[in-house]
């Protein structure tokens, strides 16, 4: 078996993770690696192409949260939201469990990075839990989606203490490009909650505006090209143009009848916690709640829209 010190584990190989750990465990060709995921055939399947391409590692594929925590000391996570994170670092016999049996030492070398959007409180449990066992801890939300994490030019956004954040960087700059330390637990999570908020209700204007314009007469080109070099510009328009053919010379998921891109479901799951943080600290987001409503109607009325780029929510609009 390979030293604890010298493995690293990877947790949730999803559309995201499957990526992020091709480059992390690429970029550190000494160590040994364990991945896991509920689905066995999706951690079995990443680790028969890792094999392929990288014959001499040594990759092995753990049965549960908790064997990946007894073999390896640096932990990502990238699940898909709050139980999911709390199931595997919470729930008896998970992660935190197996750190308290460990040694101290052997605790205090672990550190863990959760790289899922998930709800602000339920992370600094976990955080504060996972801590009492001597482990670093940090959130590290990302920004750049399916692309970025493919060419490892993802931005984290981390929450964490000094120590944790100063340890977490030299693994992070494996899969991303920007790295920045927004404060303590959960302070990543907050900054990002809070982007997808201003992104969530740019993209449903931005649908709006090129609706309108177009019911008015305007060629979408035009339109596009105006709001992009006017006080309207905006990501939601100059990258993510809601309608086919908007944009000279860039492909947006419109052009591919929305697929790939960010699903609206995953959407509809930030805004939700934005949501979710605004009652806790009583802040009005009107804006934010109106947008979450055109999101929400979109996913009952066309169960297909979830999956789609949620730039889709012109199409919604038009019907
Ligand atoms: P995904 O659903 O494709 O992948 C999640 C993986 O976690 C799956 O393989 C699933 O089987 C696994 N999993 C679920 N529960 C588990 C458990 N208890 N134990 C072990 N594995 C488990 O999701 P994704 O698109 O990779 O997104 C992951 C996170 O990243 C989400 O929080 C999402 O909001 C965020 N995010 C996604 C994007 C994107 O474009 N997809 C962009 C930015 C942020």
């Amino acid at each position: 078996m390979s030293l604890r010190q010298s493995t690293l584990g990877f947790i949730g190989l999803g559309r995201m993770g499957q990526h992020m750990a091709a480059n992390l465990f690429a970029a550190r060709p000494n160590d040994a690696y364990v991945v896991c995921d509920a689905s066995p055939d999706a951690a079995a399947a990443f680790a028969r192409r890792f094999s392929a391409e990288h014959p001499a590692a040594s990759i092995h594929v753990a049965q549960s949260p908790a064997e990946l925590a007894a073999r390896s000391s640096t932990i990502i996570s990238m699940l898909p939201s709050t139980p999911h994170v709390e199931q595997v670092y919470l729930s008896p016999g998970g992660i935190h469990d197996l750190l308290a049996t460990l040694s101290a030492a052997d605790a205090q070398r672990t550190l863990i990075i959760d790289s899922t959007t998930l709800d602000v409180q339920a992370s600094r449990r976990v955080s504060q839990r996972i801590q009492t066992t001597g482990a670093l801890f940090v959130d590290a939300p990302v920004s750049g989606g399916v692309t970025g994490a493919k060419a490892g030019t993802l931005s984290f956004l981390v929450g964490g203490s000094s120590a944790a954040f100063t340890a977490s960087s030299p693994v992070l700059e494996a899969m991303g490009r920007r790295i920045i330390h927004c404060g303590e637990a959960g302070a990543g999570l907050a900054a990002k909650i809070c982007n997808n908020l201003v992104l969530g209700v740019q993209q449903v204007v931005v649908a709006e505006a090129m609706l309108l314009g177009q019911r008015v007469g305007l060629d979408p080109r035009v339109l596009a090209s105006v709001i992009n070099s006017s006080t309207g510009a905006c990501w939601a328009s100059s990258e993510n143009n809601p309608v086919k053919g908007a944009l000279l010379n860039k492909t947006t998921p419109a052009d591919r009848d929305y697929e790939g891109g960010f699903a609206t479901a995953l959407m509809s799951k930030d805004m939700g916690l934005a949501q979710r943080l605004a009652e806790e600290t009583q802040t009005p987001i009107p804006l934010g709640e109106a947008a979450q409503s055109v999101y929400k109607e979109m996913a009952e009325s066309d169960a297909e829209s979830s999956r789609l780029d949620f730039s889709v929510v012109y199409k919604y609009l038009a019907r």
